[in-house]
């Protein structure tokens, strides 16, 4: 058979054409420069002591590894100079003059073969963009440039629309290079006029540059440097998370913690993550402390690439609970090269996740079992954490479930397990809570009254997650208080109907109320108000997702106690005098109201209106 002619080609790319594009849309934020140009140099140094390791290079070439970032105001320059492996004209005219040509993956597979990968060489480098990044503050970049190899220095001067010049023999390089190396000289556009600012160019460095693991130091210009005193970098080269959890003190990890989130109060207690096969990845990840309620419960957590600062709450890479907590973690394999629709994907991703699940969770059931004194005293700042998780992660409740304990209003915790160790006689499979110690201390007496522990969930989330919890344990619920008379609260007496009474609070409550009789062994109270725990969730879902639609009715029982004498007598006033018996009975279903809910303010007037008006018959 006669195959058809086929030719072959690639696609051109006309720089000119597409240098404008890199300049715009390359990176979404202009300050990235910094990040790049800085990690480029700190490649240059890492390539240069892999050569001397190898013995590619001589060990007395070597000074002391360093990056210098000076700001030049006056000149509009920022540069950034480093004694690494410096280039080539021939290196230059390659890895500056081909957009996307990677020096970086070059290197690597030259000396590290086939299976060696950026991870485990240190080096940042991989994409072969991030050197153009500096056009996007730039009119122009000169590259000076002299090899470790003893070639010439080069001069390269490259302008925004992307065309070069090269001095293949430069002379002038010890102006610039302390005998080998490479000076990036940026010369600042208007675009990127904010960085010449002092405070702004420290601050970005603080921000991408801050665990770079090469030494910089930043200089200004003008500045003459002082002598007699010491140099310090701006850089700390090797963080916290880089070293083995055994080594590291909790004072470290503190100090670590303020120096990373400015934050001055003490953080909980941290997890130090190191996993090294089948991910590497490292990290340490605190938990803060929670003060106010209503404090925003946003963390921080900030990824890292090869200890360069990549971004913070990468909610593609990180569990989105877990962004509540403040962390750092530095993933050397994160392909940052793809989209975030790719890594959100991607299984490396979810294995990442995973494996911080499993980290957390292994460090709250050990301080659960070993240290629970320890545990409680924390528990309410973690609880809203731990509860979000569960519920945002199967997996995360079923390694952690065993560890939520619940505060008792009459002091304490308890386990599920063992409140429902304990509820097997009285209320079998059912947790009594309260949201509002204060308006329901009522209810939370009479139950405790006869032995009945009431746990305590006033947060907004623990309605949420108790829900989940009666979705994984069948059978169990959870009642709030005020939703039902539990048996135990009735005396077993024989209960009388009053119609009279009945017809009385079915006109003040209205046809929505369900009113009913009962026998309870408290006799100070004459009636209860309870609005079923389903009708009751339902309501505060809907008012959740459609705040202006109107209420549903709640399914609401008013139970008068025949064991109290006040149901009694209002049923003598009846016939006597309807009138006074009519407001007793308005104010005992108003007092009832405020066990359950606030009162509106038309209800509030009423309801005071009419007590000093009872109090007045003194
Ligand atoms: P990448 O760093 O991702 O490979 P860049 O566009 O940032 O891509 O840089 C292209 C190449 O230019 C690098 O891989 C490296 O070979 C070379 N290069 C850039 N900066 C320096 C430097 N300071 N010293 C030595 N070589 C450099």
């Amino acid at each position: 058979m006669e195959q058809n002619e086929t030719k072959h080609g690639g696609i051109s790319i006309e720089l000119e054409h597409i240098f404008p594009i890199i300049k715009k849309w390359l990176y979404s934020e202009k300050e990235i420069f910094i990040r790049e140009i800085v990690s480029n140099a700190c490649d240059a140094v890492t390539k240069l002591n892999r050569l001397v390791s190898l013995g590619e290079a001589k060990d007395t070439d070597v000074s002391k590894p360093r990056i210098d970032v000076e700001l030049d105001p006056d000149a509009a320059t920022i540069t950034v100079t480093d004694n690494g492996i410096g280039m080539t004209a021939e290196e230059t005219e390659k890895y500056l003059g081909q957009i996307a040509l990677s020096g970086a993956l070059d290197f690597i597979q030259k000396y590290e073969g086939d299976e060696g990968d950026s991870s485990s060489t240190g080096i940042i480098g991989h994409f072969g963009l991030g050197f153009y990044s500096a056009f996007m503050v730039s009119d122009s970049v000169d590259v000076i440039t002299k090899s470790y190899n003893g070639a010439p220095a080069v001069k390269w001067t490259c302008d925004d629309g992307g065309s070069y010049d090269m001095e293949e023999q430069f002379d002038g390089w010890e102006d610039y290079l302390d005998g080998r190396g490479t000076s990036v000289v940026m010369h600042i556009n208007d675009e990127g006029r904010e960085y010449l600012s002092e405070n702004k160019l420290k601050e970005i460095l603080d921000k991408y540059c801050s665990f770079m693991p090469i030494e910089i130091f930043f200089r200004r210009a003008d500045n003459e440097k002082k002598e007699d005193e010491e140099e310090k970098p701006i850089n700390d080269t090797s963080p916290l998370w880089q070293k083995n959890p055994s080594e590291c003190t909790d004072d470290e990890y503190k100090v670590f913690y303020r120096k990373v989130f400015h934050d001055y109060r003490e953080p909980l207690f941290q997890i130090h993550l190191k996993a090294d096969y089948p991910l590497i990845f490292r990290g340490i990840l605190y938990f803060p402390k929670i003060t106010g309620e209503y404090e925003s419960l946003e963390g921080q957590v900030k990824l890292f690439y090869n200890q360069v600062f990549v971004a913070d709450n990468i909610k593609e890479v990180i569990p989105e609970y877990l962004l509540m907590l403040k962390g750092v973690l530095d993933c050397p394999e994160l392909p940052l090269n793809v989209s975030r629709s790719y890594l959100q994907n991607s299984g490396y991703v979810s294995k990442i996740s995973s494996h911080i699940t499993k980290k957390v969770a292994d460090k709250l059931n050990s301080m659960f079992t070993s240290e629970r004194e320890h545990y409680e005293n924390v528990w309410r700042d973690i609880k809203t954490f731990v509860e979000y998780g569960c519920m945002r992660d199967r997996k995360f409740y079923d390694k952690i479930n065993q560890s939520v304990i619940y505060e008792k209003c009459s002091g304490g915790f308890t386990t599920l397990d063992e409140y429902l160790e304990g509820a097997k006689k009285t209320h079998e499979n059912k947790v009594y809570y309260a949201n509002d110690k204060a308006a329901q201390a009522k209810y939370i007496s009479m139950l405790e009254a006869e032995g009945i522990e009431v746990v305590l969930l006033d947060k907004f989330i623990d309605t949420q997650f108790i829900s989940t919890v009666e979705q994984n344990r069948e059978g169990v619920k959870f009642c709030r208080v005020d939703a039902e008379v539990a048996d135990v609260l009735k005396d077993g007496e024989k209960v009388r109907e009053y119609p009279e009474v009945k017809e009385l609070f079915r006109r003040i409550a209205g046809d929505g109320v369900k009113i009913v009789f009962g026998s309870f062994k408290d006799k100070t109270t004459p009636a209860i108000l309870n609005v079923s725990e389903e009708s009751r969730r339902f309501d505060d879902m809907m008012k959740i997702y459609s705040p202006s639609s109107a209420s549903i009715p709640l399914e609401s029982t008013l139970t008068l106690n025949t064991a109290s004498p006040i149901i009694g007598k209002l049923d003598e006033k009846c016939s006597d005098d309807p009138e006074a018996s009519e407001k007793i009975a308005r104010e005992i279903f108003s007092l009832c109201k405020l066990t359950q809910r606030r009162l509106t303010s038309d209800e509030m007037k009423d309801f005071l209106d009419l007590s000093y008006e009872l109090i007045g018959l003194l």
